[in-house]
């Protein structure tokens, strides 16, 4: 990673391993707007602390944005460059982790159309999470045939890269449990493998895909400041990871509690206590404010909120820094992404030949060029 303090960023180079043989990862977001604290404390900050250890994808879903953005192409494309920005101020380091574009690596579309041959479709529909989005993004009955279609392809994101582990936050488990029925599935059905053979056997015992883990991270749903939805890009509950200090005193001024005054004995179990264990790191203080709060030891929330932005301004300022030295300069994050496509399309065009070979659609071999 440049530091914050590097003046001339450089591009990282495609000739770094694409296959080190060392565990791979993958996971990603969806430009359906820029990155808040829910995807730091649910999935990056994981990601930076396995980005050394681990070959990490980071994949920008930026097809997946049109379930419901259709008619915002322009966002989209605003968003997914802002995402990497994001991704760079937290501190994931290009050299060590390729970012991507879903739209520039073929065979996860291609891998889409035969996973959704392999899942039931009232098995999609049934999925929780699905049918949680449908609800709170008031998504009705009008949605398009490719909204259920993403759940499809996040196994075909997933699964072109064969990873054991998902860093992602909780609300991504049922996908990831179709992902696993999948990986299961097409080992079963292509490969030979048992139906009784343990998750773990599947590379084996000559499946294709080993059965990928979900890794939660240290907050796996960190609610938005409405109080009610975890935060969410498209909620207008988030705090982002841009927003200036002015912003974040303004948004945490304005978490719901309920409370009433600073002498009623106070819940703890609510978003603003949610936020203190996230992000005040003094234990002993953590420990002191939940306990004056909840014997209502005259301690008020707005003192609580006071500390919350403190704490998360402490966190954000060296991000600020680092974001600073990318601002303005789009020609770099392309080339980041790039980078990252040629080093995906890779792994993923070595999936799909496995995945051709196994459901015998291999005729030629193929080659796959980025101009
Ligand atoms: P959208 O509103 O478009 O669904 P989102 O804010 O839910 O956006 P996603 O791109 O769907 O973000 O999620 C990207 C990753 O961040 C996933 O692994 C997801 O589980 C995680 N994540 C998102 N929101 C939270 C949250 N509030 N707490 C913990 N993890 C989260
Ligand atoms: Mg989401």
């Amino acid at each position: 990673m440049n530091s914050a303090n590097s003046p001339t960023p450089t591009p990282p180079s495609s000739t770094l391993s694409c296959a080190t043989g060392r565990t791979r990862i993958l996971t990603g977001d969806t430009p359906t707007g820029t990155l808040h604290l829910g995807h730091w404390v649910g999935s990056v900050k994981r990601r930076v602390e396995l980005q050394s250890s681990h070959d990490c994808f980071f994949i920008i879903a930026n097809m997946h944005a049109f379930t419901t953005r259709v008619d915002r192409a322009a966002d989209i494309r605003r968003d997914s460059i802002e995402i990497v920005r994001d991704y760079l101020a937290m501190g994931i380091d290009p050299t060590k982790s390729a970012i991507f574009l879903q739209s520039e690596v073929p065979a996860i579309a291609e891998l889409t159309f035969l996973f959704a041959m392999l899942l039931p479709f009232n098995r999609v529909m049934r999925n929780p999470t699905l049918k949680d989005e449908i609800k709170v993004k008031g998504l009705g009955e009008t949605y398009s045939f490719g909204f259920p279609l993403y759940a499809v392809g996040q196994t075909a994101d997933i699964l072109a890269f064969r990873p054991t582990g998902v860093p992602v936050g909780e609300d991504q488990v049922p996908h990831l449990e179709m992902t696993r029925e999948v990986a299961r599935r097409f080992n079963q059905v292509f490969c030979g493998v048992s139906e009784h053979a343990e998750d773990g056997d599947h590379p084996q015992l000559g499946g294709t895909f080993p059965i990928p883990q979900a890794d939660v991270g240290a907050v796996g749903r960190l609610m938005g400041t409405d109080g009610v939805n975890k935060m969410s890009k498209s909620l207008n509950n988030a705090i982002f990871i841009a927003d200036p200090p002015k912003e974040i005193q303004k948004k945490v001024g304005k978490i719901f509690t309920g409370r009433q005054s600073p002498t009623d004995p106070g819940n703890i179990d609510n978003a603003l206590f949610q936020y203190v264990d996230a992000f005040v790191t003094n234990p002993a203080r953590v420990a002191e404010l939940k306990d004056r709060y909840s014997r209502g030891d005259n301690l008020g929330d707005g003192h609580v909120k006071q500390e919350v932005a403190q704490a998360i301004n402490e966190l954000l300022e060296p991000m600020r820094a680092r974001r600073s030295i990318y601002e303005g300069n789009d020609g770099l994050i392309i080339d980041i992404l790039r980078d990252g496509c040629v080093r995906a399309n890779v792994v993923a065009e070595e999936t799909l030949a496995m995945v051709k070979d196994a459901t015998k659609l291999a005729y030629f071999p193929r080659r796959l060029a980025l101009g």
